[in-house]
């Protein structure tokens, strides 16, 4: 069982799959997080004024460490969440040492200074310009789920930006937490630029107490919220990657031998423990039946042990409680009158691949995120009864919608709730760095990835400059009846962003400046 029962200063990793115990680890006190965080804060100072070059080199070391590990890496990863060891490499290894490549080599361009328009005020000879200043430390909480990809990518943007990072890993997955902190320690980065702390909520708890400049958090809503009121004490601004239920909608006109593959893997990669897990399917109403046939028989030749076997598909759950969760799901689902059609059983942390038909929203499993290895089935009728149904939710991160109509696909895809839709994909897109992540409604706020989750971890400056300093401008003091007479007709002239508009102001501009001239 992988419960992290803890001693009052350790945690105890196991592997769930096994039961065996991976290593224990010390809980980082609350008086050491804060420690660190200043820690970060000092080493800040130094590490901001390092080039792009330099910061690329370190992360594409780092990157070198990762490669040279790749296949222990992997393991740890399985051992300590349950996950198959292929899909370690597949869906954490391989996506984050791309992610690396990227931001190694774009966030130069990216930061770089952009002038900006001004319309009319350029006219009078300024200019605008944002440049981009990293934001200090920033503290990274996760959840165990992706416990390498997720924080490991979140550091590399942080420092890549000009910040140093404190991780807090799951109280599930300290190791690998710990092995992040080593790969930057072995690429040869300054001491506190990456740091590691351990432990349980309690740990997280303290890291946002510890103010830092920017929480990175991804975890349930509950704790999401939590940590919102938390960091809103130091007006701490927050990424909050929460929850999914996230809906699939396959049209009879779909490939469907294509989607069925979708569905078992969208549903059941990482047993069913992704964000963005298929956690509904709807499907058109004359295709159900094929479908259906297709994912249930596909299911059926899946085989599920412990991870480290390469021909295992479905690993072990990373915990009891989350299993747990999975049975009330199925359970519910069986007492509103679903249909089981094959699954439905858990052994040890071990829960089949379970796919269940003629599932209504109705239902209190369609509802709360379930995060486990089920593929509840419904139908629908119509293009507006689906995409109803797959709105009909509190959660928006992701959804995919499948159709050879690809005009209906990205028309249907642009009324769905979710921060990512996929037309004849599924969730695969967190695995492209440069495109951005995060939910609408209760799955989150703000973005990781892509342009819009590096801008997340920098504050924006203006620099405004005036090129013909030589004139007071007419909106200046001292005020008279002939300043506001300007200031009237400016309302309908130069605030109308139109030259041709603006033209008459220029003689009552040039008498008021004549005035504010006088005056001095
Ligand atoms: P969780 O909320 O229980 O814990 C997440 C992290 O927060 C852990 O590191 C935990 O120790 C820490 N934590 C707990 N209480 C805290 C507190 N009061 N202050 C600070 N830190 C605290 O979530 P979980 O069970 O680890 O993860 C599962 C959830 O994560 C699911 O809901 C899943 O959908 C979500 N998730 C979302 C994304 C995304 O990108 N949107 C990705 C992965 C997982």
């Amino acid at each position: 069982m992988n419960a992290a029962p803890r001693a009052s200063d350790e945690i105890i990793s196991f592997d769930p799959a096994t039961g065996k115990e991976v290593g224990r680890v010390t809980v980082t006190s609350p008086e050491e997080v804060k420690a660190a965080v200043a820690r970060g804060r000092e080493a800040f100072q130094e590490w901001r004024k390092t080039s792009f070059a330099e910061r690329k080199r370190l992360v594409m070391a780092a990157r070198e460490v990762i490669l040279a590990e790749t296949d222990d890496i992997a393991h740890l990863i399985s051992d300590e969440s349950g996950k198959p060891f292929g899909e370690a490499i597949s869906m954490e290894i391989a996506p984050v040492l791309d992610l690396m490549q990227f931001f190694a080599k774009k966030a130069q361009k990216l930061l770089a200074p952009k002038r900006i328009g001004i319309g009319l005020y350029a006219l009078l000879g300024r200019s605008s310009k944002i440049v981009y200043h990293p934001l200090g430390v920033v503290g990274i909480i996760p959840a165990w789920n992706y416990p390498f990809s997720i924080p490991l990518g979140e550091a590399v943007m942080s420092v890549m930006a000009g910040n140093t990072v404190v991780i807090k890993p799951s109280e599930l997955t300290p190791f690998v937490g710990l092995k992040i902190g080593e790969i930057f320690e072995k690429a040869g980065f300054p001491a506190n630029v990456v740091q590691v702390v351990t432990g349980a909520g309690e740990t997280g708890a303290a890291l946002v107490e510890a103010a830092p400049d920017k929480i990175m958090f991804t975890g349930s809503v509950a704790t999401g919220k939590r940590i919102a009121a938390a960091a809103a004490k130091n007006l701490t601004s927050t990424v909050l990657e929460l929850g999914g239920k996230d809906p699939m909608i396959v049209f009879d006109d779909a490939n469907l031998e294509l989607a069925a593959g979708a569905a078992v893997w969208g549903a059941f990669c990482n047993s069913g423990q992704s964000c963005s897990s298929v956690e509904r399917l709807y499907v058109q109403e004359g295709a159900a039946a094929d479908l259906t046939r297709k994912i249930v028989e596909k299911t059926r030749q899946l085989k599920q042990g412990v991870g480290d076997t390469e021909d295992i598909s479905i690993g072990a759950m990373s915990s009891e409680r989350q299993l747990k969760i999975v049975e009330d799901h199925v359970e519910d689902f069986r007492r509103a009158g679903a249909k089981i059609e094959i699954g439905g059983r858990g052994k040890g942390l071990f829960y089949e691949p379970t796919v269940i038909t003629d599932a209504t929203n109705e239902m209190r499993a369609m509802r709360d995120e379930t995060f486990g290895p089920t593929l509840p089935i419904a139908t629908f009728k119509t293009e507006e009864e689906a995409i109803r149904l797959a709105n009909d939710s509190e959660f928006g991160l992701t959804a995919s919608v499948w159709t050879r109509d690809y005009a209906k696909g990205k028309r249907v895809a642009q009324q769905i709730e979710a921060g990512s839709v996929c037309v004849n994909e599924v969730l695969y897109t967190h695995g492209i760095g440069t495109t951005p992540w995060g939910g609408f409604k209760n799955s989150g706020r703000g973005r990781t990835h892509g342009t819009e989750g590096l801008l997340e971890l920098v504050q924006p400056q203006h620099i405004h400059v005036n090129r013909i300093a030589v004139l007071p401008d007419a909106w200046w003091m001292p005020y008279s009846s002939k300043a506001v007479a300007t200031f009237r007709k400016m309302t309908r002239t130069f605030s109308s962003g139109s030259l041709i508009k603006t033209v008459p102001l220029i003689p009552q501009l040039l008498i008021r400046i004549r005035e504010l001239f006088k005056a001095k």
